[in-house]
This record gives structure tokens, C-alpha cells and sequence, in this order.
């Protein structure tokens, strides 16, 4: 079922979310993320973004060619991160129409808990690392265009990544 998103400037996309301690109901969560994605054609989307203040995210499949399927990213940490950044155009589910330039990681290493409770390990680069970094940015309150260079806002860049 298709949520409705939170927009900014709303006070809870501002808010840090919590860890997620109880799994159930997390199902039901992730398939309706899924859903609210996939109709707002995003690339990724955090349960904050539709008033759900837990560290659970859903990265698309497109988001990297190791996927095949939609990657649940619950309790996600960053364990290592390149010193190398890489700058790259960035919109946002919450923000309709503003595009900004983002420095981000070009390479990390996290540690989460998928859907099935067990703990995973993934390396990501490129494309990938920076849909997480900026799903990870939202389960601390953080929005894109706090980091964001160049920022623009309008029609001219609907088909740049929305997250
Ligand atoms: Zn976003």
C-alpha cells in the first residue's frame, strides 16, 4: 500500500529516528515502502519519509547490479568509509524539484540487519554508496540539501535520482 510522504520542510524529516527493536510489523512496513517507492519512482526511501521515525530503509534494485531484489536496510552503521568523496547529483522524495551536488563516500562498508534478522555485511560504491549515505542521512535528521553545493530547483531535472 502507497503512503503518503512526508515534505519539508516538516519538522519530523529534522527528527532522528529510532533503532528498530521489534521486527514485527517490520514486513507490513518494508512492503509499503516498496510500494511508496515504486509509484514515486525514487531509488531508495526511509520509513522517516512517510512518518515513520525507525532506522529501516528500502534501497531499489536498480541502485546497483550486485541486487536482485529491493535491499531492506534495518539498524544500518557504517563501518569504514573511504577518505575518497565523489560529487554527485542528488534529489529527494521529501523536496519535489530541487537537485543539489553532494559530496559523498565514493566507497563504505556497513553492517545492518535485513528482514530476516540475520546481520549482513555489503561493500558499496558509487551509485550504491551514495543512495545510502543519504538514506542513513535521514534516519539522523539530515537532509540533502544541509550538505548540497549547486542547488537548483524545477522541471529541467526530473529524471536525476530521487531518494
Ligand atoms: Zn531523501
Amino acid at each position: 500500500m502507497k503512503l503518503p510522504l512526508v515534505y519539508y520542510p516538516d519538522p519530523r524529516l529534522n527528527e532522528p529516528s529510532k533503532k528498530v527493536g521489534e521486527f514485527s510489523g517490520v514486513q507490513k512496513l518494508c512492503s509499503d515502502l516498496i510500494d511508496t517507492m515504486e509509484a514515486e519512482n525514487g531509488v531508495g526511501i526511509s520509513a522517516a519519509q512517510v512518518g515513520e521515525p525507525f532506522r529501516l530503509a528500502i534501497i531499489h534494485k536498480d541502485a546497483d547490479k550486485s541486487l536482485d531484489g529491493h535491499l531492506a536496510i534495518i539498524n544500518p552503521k557504517i563501518f569504514s568509509a573511504s577518505r575518497e568523496l565523489e560529487e554527485g547529483e542528488e534529489g529527494c522524495l521529501s523536496i519535489p524539484g530541487v537537485f543539489g551536488q553532494v559530496l559523498r563516500h565514493k566507497k563504505i562498508k556497513v553492517r545492518f540487519t535485513g528482514l530476516d534478522g540475520q546481520e549482513q555485511k555489503i561493500k558499496a560504491t558509487g551509485l550504491f554508496a551514495r543512495v545510502l549515505q543519504h538514506e542513513f542521512d535521514h534516519m539522523d535528521g539530515i537532509l540533502f540539501i544541509a550538505r548540497a553545493s549547486k542547488i537548483t530547483k524545477g522541471e529541467k531535472n526530473l529524471d536525476a535520482m530521487k531518494l
